[in-house]
């Protein structure tokens, strides 16, 4: 007789432990697994759906960004791809589902109105959820510099009157106000 097993709520925990006990093998002969979730949709707080009604208008709780280092998160959608039945959802695979973004632009109020902080995230050639190695703590901090040295280069574009050490000072001034 399969253990019963009533999982409380739809979110991504919930979701990503029953997927989890479903990839064991022959686990239909092990566990009876009902998912209760309040109302029709799945998901939780992760929860995104199109409305065809609507122009295939994405509906969902807000903006989700998965930063490259998301790798687990990663491993488990392309493990849920990989699964899906060809033609069975909006998208066909993780990466139609997922879009490269390097660009993100951080806004501080200040007296003289909106700064814009523009970032453009270095990319490397590795794909998230492909279980490499974490990074060492000298990895991590060669990183720190290069994305210090990509920032500063950016901010020179912006400011090119301005020397690289004079923009230093500048914003070292700007926060030790
Ligand atoms: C606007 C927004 C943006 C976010 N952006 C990011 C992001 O960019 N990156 C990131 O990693 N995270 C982001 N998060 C956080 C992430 O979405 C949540 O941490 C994650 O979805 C939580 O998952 P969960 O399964 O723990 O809980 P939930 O998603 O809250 O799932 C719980 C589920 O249980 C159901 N439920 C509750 N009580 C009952 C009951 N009694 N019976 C039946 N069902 C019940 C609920 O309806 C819900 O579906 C964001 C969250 C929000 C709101």
């Amino acid at each position: 007789m399969p253990e019963r097993i009533a999982v409380l709520g739809g979110g991504i925990g919930s979701l990503s432990a029953v997927l989890d006990l479903t990839s064991e093998p022959n686990w239909q002969q092990k566990y009876d697994i009902t998912v209760y979730q309040m109302g029709w949709r799945l998901g939780g707080k992760g929860a995104s759906s199109r409305n065809p009604a609507a122009g295939q208008r994405i509906e969902e709780h807000g903006l989700h960004i998965w930063l490259g280092f998301y790798e687990n998160a990663f491993e488990l959608m392309r493990q849920c791809y990989s699964e899906l039945p060809s033609g069975s959802g909006t998208f066909n695979s993780w990466q139609d589902a997922f879009k490269p973004h390097s660009l993100v632009v951080l806004e501080e109020k200040t007296t003289e109105g909106w700064l814009h902080w523009p970032a453009d995230v270095p990319t490397n050639d590795s794909l998230p959820g492909d279980g490499a190695p974490v990074p060492t703590l000298w990895d991590y901090v060669l990183m720190a510099f290069e994305m210090l040295e990509d920032a500063l280069d950016q901010l020179h574009q912006h400011v090119p009157a301005k020397g690289k050490v004079e923009l230093v000072q500048l914003v070292v001034d700007h926060y030790g106000r």
